[in-house]
Formats: structure tokens, sequence, C-alpha cells
């Protein structure tokens, strides 16, 4: 039976590269855990929270995040 508590990895690490990054908002959309904070012309992941589940670098259309091991 599957824990429905139980973080499902999926990366090793989970990069972000701001000067490509133009603050689309479509990755706070996608994140399942509001990790992702956006205000104006600054994006910050709660890494304390993060669950490394990939949505956010698939949802990126410049790859400013980018999944480390997927
Ligand atoms: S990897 Fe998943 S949990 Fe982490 S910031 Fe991206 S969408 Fe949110
Ligand atoms: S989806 Fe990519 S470009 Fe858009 S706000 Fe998020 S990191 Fe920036």
């Amino acid at each position: 039976m599957k824990d429905k508590n139980a973080k499902q990895h999926r990366l090793a690490d989970l990069k972000f590269l701001p000067e490509r990054c133009d603050f689309c908002g479509c990755c706070v959309a996608v994140c399942p855990v509001d990790c992702i904070e956006l205000e104006e012309a600054r994006l910050s992941v709660d890494m304390e929270v993060c669950i490394l589940c990939g949505f956010c670098p698939r949802a990126c259309p410049v790859n400013a995040l980018v999944g480390v091991g997927a």
C-alpha cells in the first residue's frame, strides 16, 4: 500500500538560473507545494519545502529552472 504522504523525489536537485527567467509565473502555477515565490522581478524557491517533483523545469519555457538528475 502506498503512503500518500511519502515524498516522491524525482530529481536529485533543482537549479534556478535567474539570468534566463522572464518572470512569467508558469512555474508558480504548477508547483504542488507552493514553494516558489514570485515578486515582481524576483523569484525564489524554498528548497526546505520543495519535494523535487520536477514539474517546474518542465513548465519553464526558457529553462531557467533546471532539474538535476532527472
Ligand atoms: S520541483 Fe516541484 S516542488 Fe520543487 S519547486 Fe519545482 S514544482 Fe515545486
Ligand atoms: S517558469 Fe521559468 S521563466 Fe517563468 S517565472 Fe518560472 S523560472 Fe521564470
